[in-house]
């Protein structure tokens, strides 16, 4: 069986990017994927760091990746808003 903590927890790619690491040397590390681009760090659950716990649902393929739909474009900022309590007025 292979060492699924150096694969990427969400497609698997074998090549892990080292991204950042913690301020306070050997707490955590950031990794990255650069094939479906997804980063975590080292300290968060076996669920979001580990293959063989990433939830099934959420799991990509090369092939879902390449037909992935394109990113949504952010929407230019308005211009002019109120903030009223909580909520804003456009
Ligand atoms: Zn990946």
């Amino acid at each position: 069986m292979s060492d699924t903590t150096s694969l990427c927890p969400r497609c698997a790619h074998e090549t892990i990017e080292h991204i950042f690491s913690s301020p306070v040397p050997g707490v955590w590390e950031v990794l990255g994927c650069g094939r479906c681009l997804y980063m975590w760090r080292t300290s968060e659950p076996a669920r979001r760091t580990r293959r063989d716990a990433y939830p099934e649902a959420f799991m990509m393929t090369p092939e879902d990746i390449a037909a992935a739909p394109e990113v949504p474009a952010v929407p230019p900022l308005v211009a002019d808003y109120q903030v009223t309590g909580s909520a804003w007025t456009p």
